[in-house]
């Protein structure tokens, strides 16, 4: 590719070109900025050079050598100053040549099918203070059975974009007037999230948790105390004055958890204690970074805390696995897998302690004979981890629950409870998310279901399609019976052709409609359809009401 913008722009400079996880790019400083047009220009030069079919010849050069070879390459001088001498590779092809560590194929006929996807801007080293750069992305197969499944899979995603389908379903919006990376929640998408806070508090509840409110700024010593200040600092937002202190808006639920524990003398009998908080937090990312509701400044975790004895954690963990995986398998995620990420270089707290957490979430993870990865360098600052990642209906990976076990902020606080012995002991915390984030969480249910939520969580269940004006009054009395049966339901009384209305509501993904007419009215009954075209045929509103009714009781 890089042979090819050459060959097109003669004054093109070169940056990087890294295969990443999902294809490769290039990153170019041009005369001109790219348009879509090009790509398709670009791509036919490259099958030429895939034609004339050159072998690919590794050098190793000295740093000499390799200084004078790119003299009017700026960026490929800046990258040899970073490599060690006797790491220095060339690699050429007929008269292009390129710094590359390799490896290559050995001949360019080799290359099997490829596509160029898309441009993008991209900051020199990532540095938004050093020169922006074009950016092309593509993708590479063996076969061109194997790039059209993958072209045909990015079509699909595009299809299931919860940006997307947040503006045609009217869930949520993000505006510059409040600020980037923050969520407006529309009744659509909040009617969804309160269904899930529901069940989610009912479950809590059924599992011992008590639920808190904490307050959502606080004052700054505490996060300095905790360590947050020092080891997580690029996250927080800048202290606000109030009455001359400083306040922060918070990262984290952690600390106020901590003082309603600590509001009074606690014993060994009682513990664990399991507090539980859908708590909203505020961490600055950077503006390049923030995507939809997956990437965002502020957000509501599913948020808990066990505060329990050493000889308690691992069985706290399991009962931990246990909630997170009931709560996959009722939203809909049958795949999954388990991380588990130990001790990063950005750290507090001693080797021992670390290994002490380490051993008890794997031994957690070993009496529920679950297979895990590891992920070495992983996790918080203030303990180890297990992240789970769920897999949606693309086979796409989320950040799906996450259980730290931490030593060290009750050592911090001194979080302690009177033991058997009478004297104070440390307590553990573990802390724990089950769904991660709301918002994250929403925007996964919506590409795994395409925004054809179960009947469960739809924001309007059923919606009742009258043929005429004149079946108005009977839809009215139907919508009434449904609704007093706790059925989302409306009624579509505008004056449009019936066809006009069930394409209207299979695009906004109601799962039931209603058809009703003379024929329904006569039979006090109504004609069912389903979102997916499927036309069931009169039935009696009683039979629509049990189909519905058990539909949502069994969230399936
Ligand atoms: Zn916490």
């Amino acid at each position: 590719m890089a042979e090819a913008v050459l060959a097109l722009f003669p004054d093109a400079k070169f940056a990087i070109g890294p295969s990443i996880e999902d294809g490769f790019y290039y990153d170019f400083d041009l005369p001109r900025p790219l348009t879509p047009d090009d790509l398709p220009v670009i791509e036919a030069r490259m099958r030429e050079i895939v034609a004339a079919d050159q072998s690919f010849v590794r050098r190793e050069l000295s740093r000499e050598e390799a200084q004078d070879l790119f003299v009017d390459q700026p960026y490929k001088l800046e990258l040899l100053d970073d490599l060690p001498d006797g790491h220095i590779t060339v690699y050429t092809q007929g008269q292009f040549t390129d710094l590359c560590r390799g490896p290559h194929v050995e001949r360019a006929g080799q290359i099997g099918a490829f596509r160029l996807l898309r441009t993008a801007g991209a900051y020199w080293r990532g540095d938004e203070s050093r020169q922006m750069l074009q950016r092309i992305y593509g993708v590479a197969f063996e076969t061109e059975a194997e790039l059209q499944a993958h072209l045909d899979k990015l079509a699909e995603a595009a299809k299931r974009d919860h940006r997307k389908l947040g503006k045609d379903l009217d869930l949520f919006s993000i505006h510059e007037e409040v600020g980037p990376g923050l969520v407006c929640w529309h009744p659509n998408g909040a009617m969804v999230r309160q269904i899930i806070e529901d069940f989610w508090k009912e479950e809590h509840h059924k599992r011992g948790y008590g639920i808190v409110y904490t307050p959502h700024i606080g004052k700054l010593d505490q996060w300095k105390q905790s360590g947050h200040w020092e080891f997580y600092r690029e996250n927080l937002y800048s202290p606000m004055d109030v009455d001359g202190q400083q306040y922060l808006l918070k990262p984290m639920n952690c600390l106020g958890h901590i003082l309603i524990y600590k509001s009074r003398l606690r014993s060994y009998r009682e513990l664990p204690i399991r507090m539980a908080e859908l708590g909203t937090v505020y961490r600055y990312e950077r503006g390049g970074v923030l995507y939809g509701l997956t990437r965002v400044r502020g957000f509501t975790q599913d948020d808990a805390h066990i505060f329990c004895r050493q000889d308690q954690i691992r069985d706290e963990v399991i009962a931990v696995v246990q909630l997170a995986q009931f709560m996959m398998q009722t939203f809909g995620f049958q795949d999954y897998k388990l991380v588990l990420a130990t001790r990063p270089d950005k750290h507090a707290g001693t080797p021992e302690v670390w290994e002490h957490a380490t051993a008890a979430l794997t031994a957690a993870l070993e009496s529920l004979n679950l297979d895990y990865e590891e992920d070495p360098g992983g996790g918080a600052f203030y303990g180890p981890k297990i992240d789970v990642k769920l897999a949606d209906a693309m086979g796409r990976d989320w950040q799906g629950p996450t259980i730290q076990v931490d030593f060290n902020l009750p050592q911090r606080f001194d979080v302690c409870y009177i033991g058997d012995d009478g004297g104070e002991h440390l307590v553990t915390m573990i802390h724990r998310t089950v769904l991660g984030s709301m918002e994250r969480f929403f925007a996964c249910l919506v590409e795994h279901y395409g925004g054809s939520f179960p009947i469960w969580l739809s924001p309007v269940q059923a919606r009742i399609v009258p043929i005429a004006d004149r079946h108005i009054e009977y839809a009215l009395k139907v919508e009434d019976t449904l609704r007093r049966s706790g059925i989302r339901v409306d009624v579509d009384s505008r004056s449009e052709r019936m066809g006009f209305k069930i394409r209207d509501a299979q695009m906004a993904k109601v799962p039931y409609m209603l058809i009703v007419g003379d024929k329904e009215i006569e039979s006090e009954g109504a004609s069912l359809r389903l979102r997916s075209g499927e036309d069931i045929g009169l039935c009696s509103i009683d039979e629509v009401q049990n189909r519905v009714r058990s539909a949502i009781d069994s969230r399936s």
